[in-house]
């Protein structure tokens, strides 16, 4: 246990894609963006948000997705248990994960965790058996035999306000992101409401949504926390990414 909150971030993964997949109209070469994975450690209990993408999608090194295909990937040691054990922190003693979404690239390392309870929105649990489908929603991810917490809109993690979970509904019906509170200021976990940072400086959707107008009044959610000083990590965004020490706590 610790006696006072820390937040590391760990990439579990690549997603390659053209750059007009997230910013219509953008052109250029692909781009290589993590699928990040963050440890909220706290005086009262550990919580995993997001666990990145399942084993199958190993590739080895030698048999890599070429730089210009769209895709995801993932290589020996980006799992989410790999990466705790490299900070001594135990799998076993994961309290929580809360999954942002259930799409396969942010649940897919949740039976890595195995005591574990899953927060996820009560209606993207539900949108998810909906929509099975190969690629975007499995079972085999999220219907592991964990517990499930299904929740409606904001939660207050550990009841003192330094870990809120708020709903950012868009992307899917039922996304939801991180605020952990952190001495020099928010940090917020945005996940897929917002895949770069380039999206909001643009204020431009990308094209995979689920809902166009609730993903509108996230971004502007997004960028009046950002005016207020939040500092938001992106779904996706590889030149973001480049700045983040994995496995170091944030300050
Ligand atoms: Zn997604």
């Amino acid at each position: 246990m610790t006696d006072t909150l820390r937040l590391y971030a760990f990439n579990c993964g690549w997603f390659q894609c053209r750059p007009g997949y997230f910013v219509e109209g953008d052109e250029g070469d692909h781009l290589r963006g993590p699928v990040p994975s963050y440890l909220i450690d706290h005086p009262g209990g550990r919580a995993v948000f997001d666990t990145g993408m399942g084993v199958r999608y190993r590739r080895a090194l030698a048999d890599a997705l070429p730089a210009d295909k769209f895709g995801l990937q993932w290589f020996e040691g980006m799992d989410i248990a790999t990466r705790l054990k490299a900070i001594d922190v135990d799998p076993a003693s994961i309290d929580w994960i809360v999954n942002s979404h259930l799409h396969i690239d942010h649940c897919g390392g949740n039976a890595h965790l195995p005591n574990a309870t899953v927060i996820v929105q009560r209606r993207e649990l539900d949108f998810a058996r909906e929509r099975a489908e190969p690629g975007l929603y499995e079972a085999i991810d999220y219907d592991t035999g964990q517990p499930l917490r299904p929740i409606d809109g904001e939660l207050d993690l550990f009841g003192d306000g330094s870990v809120r979970i708020v709903p950012t509904y868009g992307h899917t019906a039922g996304h939801q992101s991180m605020i952990v509170r952190l001495p020099k200021g928010d940090v917020m976990l945005a996940a897929d409401c917002c895949y770069t940072e380039r999206n909001l400086d643009a204020m431009v959707l990308p094209k995979a949504m689920a809902d166009i107008e609730q993903g509108m009044r996230t971004f502007e959610r997004l960028a009046a926390a950002r005016a207020g000083g939040t500092r938001i990590l992106f779904g996706h965004d590889g030149k973001q990414w480049a700045s983040v020490r994995e496995g170091v706590a944030f300050d």
